[in-house]
């Protein structure tokens, strides 16, 4: 991996009058600064001013168009994390005729994807915030390729994960920090600018306590798909016949500490008659732990972001998280959001400690470690009484701080029959055969015909031919909907039939219009789309 920018691949006098000529294009997509990516051409940075810099000239382009409202907060989102302060982007404008008093442009020939990292140092915020959407980024837009090169510009070092992020290209990511070596104005031939957020399933509590975001649009397909591409680059071949069976404790050794983690061991080998391993962040090589997950049966850790590789999980093993006293399950749901995402096929058990004898709390230690001696007296006499921490909001809640420092002796008892709950035999990877689930097309040729009995009965024939992906499937169950409504109220009586065919005549009146709508089901609860109203004069 070259970290040169090679410049005999860019002829540089035309490169130079190709910007000063065009100036900067720009053509974005989306409507929101939260939802948008931009395609560049020629957009320059200042590594001085640490600024973007767009040149207008005659064949400059910029859209969207927005004026002032381009700080109304700004262009776009830098990083995956929905709109947050530190991490907007925008650019400053100059005419291209300024290039003439400024530092001779270097350019950057690679195709460029542009961004933030939102924190590096964390796990769950590199799959989650970064090298997931950063993957996806990469898949929506063909030019940038495994030749593209990632400028991360939140102006962090490297971190402990940068491994990681090389995996993604084969240029070597660059920093905020490192552009200053290569000139006071770089100007990126091809640029995009911005991440994909439709991955992201956790919002952190930024303005609102953390949670599942509130439309989730990730399947555990694409989750594999992109662990697949993982595996491939650390050369971790999956083991198809994996001849034993195991369990994997994820453990900290800083804080957050399993207190009996010996016996606890002991404990879910003798259970499930399964070896049972450690891993720890600190003692193994990040490919190790891949290595080892993605054969796993289950995954027990505390809560922490080393459980975000549950993403390396076969299909059909447990994910087991354990929680400190007084932290509840259901307010901190990162990992069991994962886990349950349709597709992911993993069994998810949440187990939380909830006796003060066995819980270590650490109120001396500085704050960002937990501590609360800062806080006034009343206020951490409340916090020690307190046998729940409230919902709060991101990041530095000192309660929520010092519950989640606590070291907790586990229950072996009381895990084992949250456990049992959930994983009455094995656990364990299930040969599984592909259970993605298929839409149902929308039924063809709806008719109706309506005959009058009299002055007061009439009934409704309705028929209509199956989808058109039907004959070419294998569906379980298929059923019809039918929801007959008279023209003009807001009601309907709804049907499930099983069959093509159906004659109406409860609650059927001569002489209304009745709207029927139409739709197919696969095995109870894939529903497939309503076709064209039918109109149906008795
Ligand atoms: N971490 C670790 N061992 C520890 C404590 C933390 O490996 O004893 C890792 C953790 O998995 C995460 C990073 O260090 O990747 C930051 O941990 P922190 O406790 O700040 O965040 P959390 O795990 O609560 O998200």
């Amino acid at each position: 991996q070259s970290q040169e920018l090679s410049q005999v691949q860019v002829d540089y006098h035309a490169a130079l009058q190709a910007l000063v000529e065009d100036g900067t294009r720009m053509v974005c997509t989306g409507r929101m600064h939260t939802d948008r990516i931009c395609r560049f051409e020629s957009l320059c940075y200042s590594t001085e001013a640490e600024e973007f810099v767009y040149f207008h000239s005659n064949s400059s382009v910029m859209l969207p168009n927005l004026g002032s409202r381009r700080f109304q907060p700004a262009l776009l989102d830098l990083s995956s994390v929905e709109d947050h302060n530190t991490q907007y982007f925008n650019f400053v404008e100059l005419p291209a005729a300024a290039l003439k008093f400024m530092p001779k442009p270097v350019f950057v020939p690679d195709v460029a994807l542009i961004a933030n990292r939102f924190n590096p140092d964390n796990l769950m915020h590199v799959f989650h915030d970064d090298l997931l959407p950063i993957y996806y980024t990469m898949q929506q837009f063909s030019d940038l390729d495994v030749e593209a090169r990632l400028f991360f510009m939140e102006g962090w070092s490297e971190g402990v994960h940068f491994d990681l992020y090389k995996l993604l290209s084969n240029k070597q990511p660059l920093l905020r920090e490192q552009l200053k070596s290569l000139g006071r104005l770089l100007c990126f031939t091809k640029s995009y600018v911005g991440l994909s957020k439709i991955t992201t399933w956790y919002q952190y509590g930024f303005v609102q306590p953390q949670g599942p975001k509130a439309n989730i649009l990730v399947s555990g397909n694409e989750i594999r798909q992109f662990t697949k591409f993982m595996m491939q680059k650390l050369n971790i071949s999956l083991e198809e016949s994996s001849s034993e069976e195991y369990i994997v404790v994820f453990s900290r050794t800083m804080n957050r500490l399993i207190l009996n983690e010996a016996e606890l061991i002991l404990a879910l080998a003798q259970e499930f008659q399964m070896k049972t391993i450690t891993v720890s962040l600190e003692e193994h090589s990040f490919s190790d732990i891949v290595r080892l997950i993605s054969n796993a049966s289950m995954l027990v850790s505390m809560h922490g972001a080393q459980l975000v590789m549950s993403l390396f999980l076969p299909r059909g093993a447990t994910v087991v998280e354990l929680f400190p006293y007084a932290i509840n399950p259901e307010h901190y749901t990162p990992y069991k959001t994962l886990a349950t995402l349709p597709g992911m096929d993993l069994q998810y058990i949440a187990w939380q400690n909830t006796d003060r004898e066995d819980t270590v709390t650490y109120p001396d230690r500085p704050w960002d470690q937990g501590g609360i001696a800062h806080l006034d007296k009343g206020e951490q006499e409340r916090i020690i009484k307190s046998t729940e921490v409230p919902r709060h909001l991101c990041c530095r809640n000192p309660e929520w701080l010092v519950r989640a420092n606590q070291g907790t002796k586990v229950n072996i008892p009381s895990l084992i029959h949250v456990i049992r709950q959930t994983v009455k035999s094995k656990p364990g990877p299930k040969k599984q055969k592909w259970s993605g689930s298929l839409y149902p097309g929308k039924v063809r040729d709806a008719k109706c015909q309506a005959s009058v009995q009299g002055t007061s009965e009439a009934k409704l024939a309705v028929s209509w031919q199956i989808p058109w992906n039907l004959k070419y499937l294998k569906v379980r169950e298929v059923k019809y909907e039918v929801w007959i409504q008279e023209q003009g109220e807001n009601t309907y009586m709804p049907y499930i039939l099983s069959h093509q065919n159906h004659t109406f005549s409860e609650n059927i009146k001569p002489f209304t219009i009745y709207l029927v709508w139409i739709r197919c089901i696969f095995n109870k609860n894939l529903l497939g789309p309503f076709a064209d109203v039918l109109l149906c004069s008795t």
